[in-house]
């Protein structure tokens, strides 16, 4: 069985062996919770990425040459595999992210979940069969692997993220290099390990460790790699579309998000204020789906404000299964967002509750800030528009439904979006009208399934959707098929 005990270095991950970095070189992996040396972790570089594309190249024609069927038995083993191994797996994702068991263990769940779907992919497999103009002749339509796939990844919910990816990306014939996110190395790390056990091939899941203009950059400009799918940040993801898109190469981008929820005047308060806490402080504020922006009718403002308040004071910190949320991911995550509540309060900004850093037991050495409500932010300022991925939400007292639709749409991003309200008129025009990827009634900003798609609008995106069939489309090529015949030759 594949060993899963924390290593004192993690080493790439190559054609099915784990080397260290070509030149040797290696970085820290810190706790989140203590700040204390977890483990040493590969650095790579260009030469480490050629040789991981180079595996990838090797092992790919043989995988596409397998039945789709046959491919999604293996995914089905490793999502098993997955299962079976899914407490130790959620121990290690705890160790690098610093979350509790509990969120790490629904996590990685939602991994398995997304390997069982995908695996099932491999009998929906569906082209198109249809007529031709022309006499005797027929029409269909195939997929075709893409080839060597670029992965890069955020460390926010780090196994489901290399699931998202790896899963499809597999299923469609392609053979993978994932750049893991530095900070999360420990589960990229123990997803190979389990899919080698679990009968992957070796070279078709290749994970390269590293820094991302060190490790990611050599990937994207690489011109044996046929398809970036990248999650993480817009400025990247702006990168990525700027560089692949140079030698025209396909990429899927997911980025980031400042997603509102709006509570109208007949909102059932109670739940909007828990869909509120859960949208922007569960997992830290550390989703591109997190609810930053909250909205409110002013006929309501005050009571939900006065309840929402009392609320986030019972709001625990910690990294046990009894608390709402952890720590950030890395101590540069930290000092960014407590510098930017600084400058808007500089600029006005009233910071409600929060908007410092924890200290004292439990928090000395962690990544942990105060779950932070701020109010008084006009909606161009910059902390209304910048994502800023942490425990952070800022309020806004609108007169009516379209002043609130309009605040919801001065954002650079529209990846997702909620409202509550009782009213199936107000809901059912929310849903038609708001600019972005997922639209929620009476519920969190957050919170996808396996088999329905997921992505945004505008800087979250560049229209592709991962998870669900739509998934297919990222990482298969459409193929369309002529078949002529003769009736007189039979
Ligand atoms: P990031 O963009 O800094 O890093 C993400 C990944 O890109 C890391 O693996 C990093 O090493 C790599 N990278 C960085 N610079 C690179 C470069 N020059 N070339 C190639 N790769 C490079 O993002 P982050 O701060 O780690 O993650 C948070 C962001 O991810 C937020 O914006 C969040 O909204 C977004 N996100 C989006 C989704 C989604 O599905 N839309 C899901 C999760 C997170």
């Amino acid at each position: 069985m594949a060993d899963l005990s924390l290593p004192s270095l993690i080493c790439n991950f190559i054609d099915g062996r784990e080397i260290p970095a070509s030149a040797g070189e290696r970085f820290e992996k810190r706790s989140p919770s203590d700040g204390r040396v977890l483990l040493q972790v590969a650095r790579s570089r260009a030469e480490d990425v050629r040789v991981a594309v180079a595996a990838a190249q090797n092992a790919q024609p043989a995988w596409a040459g397998a039945t789709v069927v046959s491919r999604g038995d293996v995914l089905r083993s490793i999502a098993l595999g997955l299962r079976d191994r899914l407490d130790e797996v959620a121990r290690l994702v705890v160790l690098e992210t610093g979350k509790s068991l509990k969120d790490a263990r629904a996590e990685t769940g939602a991994a398995v979940e997304m390997g069982m779907f995908v695996a099932g992919e491999g009998r929906r497999y569906y082209g198109r069969t249809t007529t031709s103009a022309v006499p005797h002749k027929t029409a269909h339509t195939i997929r075709q692997p893409v080839g060597v796939v670029g992965l890069i990844i955020a460390a926010n919910t780090p196994i489901a993220n290399v699931a998202w990816k790896v899963f499809p990306a597999l299923l469609c014939g392609n053979a993978a290099v994932l750049k893991a996110a530095e900070d999360t190395p420990l589960s990229a790390w123990a997803f190979a390990r389990i899919a080698r056990e679990c009968g992957l091939p070796p070279g078709l899941l290749n994970v390269v460790h590293g820094f991302g203009e060190e490790a990611g950059a050599p990937l994207v400009e690489s011109v044996d790699v046929d398809l970036i799918s990248f999650t993480g940040s817009t400025a990247v993801g702006r990168y990525i579309a700027q560089a692949a898109g140079a030698r025209l190469a396909k990429v899927c981008l997911e980025l980031g998000g400042k997603n509102p929820l709006i509570v109208c005047d007949d909102a059932d308060l109670d739940r909007a204020v828990e869909a509120s806490v859960l949208s922007a402080f569960s997992n830290a504020g550390q989703r591109c789906a997190a609810g930053s922006r909250i909205i409110v009718f002013e006929a309501v403002y005050q009571e939900f404000r006065d309840r929402l308040l009392a609320r986030v004071a019972r709001v625990r910190v910690g990294c046990e299964d009894d608390d709402d949320f952890g720590p950030v991911i890395n101590a540069a995550q930290l000092d960014s967002m407590c510098a930017a509540i600084e400058a808007a309060r500089r600029d006005g900004v009233t910071v409600l509750t929060g908007g410092s850093r924890l200290t004292g037991p439990g928090y000395d050495g962690g990544y942990f800030l105060a779950p932070t409500l701020l109010e008084n932010a006009a909606p161009d300022a910059t902390i209304s528009r910048t994502e800023l991925f942490g425990p952070v939400s800022v309020l806004y007292r609108v007169r009516d439904f379209e002043e609130a639709l309009s605040l919801a749409h001065q954002s650079p991003y529209g990846l997702t979006a909620s409202i509550h309200t009782v009213s199936v008129h107000r809901a059912m025009t929310f849903v038609a009208r708001i600019r972005s990827g997922v639209a929620v009634v009476n519920g969190a900003t957050y919170g996808s399934e396996p088999h329905l798609p997921f992505g945004g609008l505008d800087e979250s995106g560049t229209g592709w959707r991962e998870a669900g069939t739509e998934a297919l489309d990222v990482y298969s090529e459409w193929k369309t098929v002529y078949l002529n015949f003769d009736p007189g030759a039979v």
